[in-house]
């Protein structure tokens, strides 16, 4: 069911198995499997996440590459639906181990916000991450081509780039070896740092690729319907490209997290086992919040994993099921005695 602040009363008494954060590639997997095991789950999405934002998916096995991922978003939510999970629009601010519960404490509304706190055995964070972009006074400049010519995955786009002139954006001397990794896909790399001075080694090493570097700020980005041209420095220079990749780090969506006793983390990543299982037995990670590749393929198959181990942890909990019928009055004694000897 969709729940919003008009209806939320009718599942304050339920306890979900899961409560999945974020309705993005992973938490919707997850959704949809949890909701096929039968199991009770909510996903809460804040909205706009990462792949929303993602104008289309070059890379999924049988999708067509212009699919926008917005659609998919739209189309999964209302398969996880109908399959039975509740979904509801609000922000997860924070959730708080209570031994067999969690609650998960929920901002829901822009303007008129209501709090609002739902109780699960299992959480899954598939909350994700949100690129670093350059911060100019016109951001419009920045979402008119951030996320069509001006990329921030290189291993999703990197192939739209071939040969072509390509600025590389970093915010640190670190996130230049980028350079050395797209020139894979072109060769043709200005690498600008928006105001940041680098190293002299960093410049010799630029230099022996024949990669231009520009420390000047940038003053905005140059095209026509989303199709990069070039970039204006602060400095009136132009320096002429077709595409980019914005190298500048992630913001991780893990705040909600923070008061979870012993969770391990890699830097901001979850660590998980191989079915998402983090250090915590009860909280699962998904997709680009925990280590590995950041790919939708990745996201979706670890949605899988993490809600078949939940199924299977709360199935061995549980008494099996039986065709009452069948069971004759001879074993139903052979059962009693069993017991008796177990005892
Ligand atoms: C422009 C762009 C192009 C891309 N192209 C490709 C591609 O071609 N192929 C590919 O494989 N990958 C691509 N990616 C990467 C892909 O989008 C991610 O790897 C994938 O979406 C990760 O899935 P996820 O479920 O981990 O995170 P997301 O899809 O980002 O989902 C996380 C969700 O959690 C929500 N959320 C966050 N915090 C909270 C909170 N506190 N409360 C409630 N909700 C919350 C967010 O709104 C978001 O919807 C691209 C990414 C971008 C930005």
């Amino acid at each position: 069911m969709k729940l919003s602040s008009k209806n939320l009363e009718t599942r304050q008494d339920t306890i979900y198995d899961a409560i999945v954060v974020g309705g993005g590639m992973g938490g919707l997997s997850a959704a949809i499997y949890l909701a096929r095991y039968n199991l009770k789950c909510l996903v809460v999405e804040k909205g706009k996440g990462r792949s929303f934002w993602m104008q289309d998916l070059r890379n999924y096995v049988g999708f067509d590459p212009d699919t926008p991922g917005r659609n998919i978003i739209q189309h999964a939510t209302q398969q996880a639906i109908s399959w039975g999970a509740d979904v509801l629009r609000g922000f997860v601010e924070e959730v708080t181990d209570e031994g067999e519960t969690f609650a998960v404490h929920i901002k829901v509304g822009k303007s008129d916000t209501t709090g609002v706190t739902f109780r699960s055995k299992y959480v899954i964070a598939a909350s994700g991450v949100i690129d670093v972009l350059p911060e100019l006074n016109n951001m419009k400049n920045v979402f008119d081509y951030a996320g069509y010519t001006l990329h921030v995955c290189m291993i999703c786009d990197g192939f739209d780039m071939w040969d072509q002139k390509a600025v590389l954006l970093v915010k640190t001397e670190a996130q230049i070896n980028a350079a050395f990794v797209l020139n894979w896909f072109t060769p043709y790399i200005s690498v600008l740092t928006n105001g940041l001075q680098v190293s002299d080694a960093m410049k010799q090493k630029l230099a022996e690729h024949g990669y231009p570097l520009y420390e000047q700020a940038i003053a905005e980005f140059l095209g026509k319907n989303h199709q990069l041209s070039g970039v204006r420095l602060a400095d009136g220079t132009i320096v002429k490209a077709t595409t980019g990749l914005v190298n500048m780090g992630s913001i991780y969506h893990n705040k909600y997290l923070k008061s979870i006793a012993g969770l391990e983390y890699d830097g901001e990543n979850l660590v998980t086992n191989n079915m998402c299982q983090t250090s915590h037995p009860r909280i699962f990670a998904l997709g680009d919040l925990k280590q590995g590749l950041n790919q939708v393929s990745i996201a979706v198959a670890d949605g899988t994993l993490a809600a078949t181990q939940i199924w299977r942890n709360i199935r061995r909990e549980s008494a099996p099921r039986k065709w009452q019928e069948n069971i004759t009055e001879a074993s139903k004694d052979s059962q009693a005695k069993d017991v008796e000897l177990k005892t």
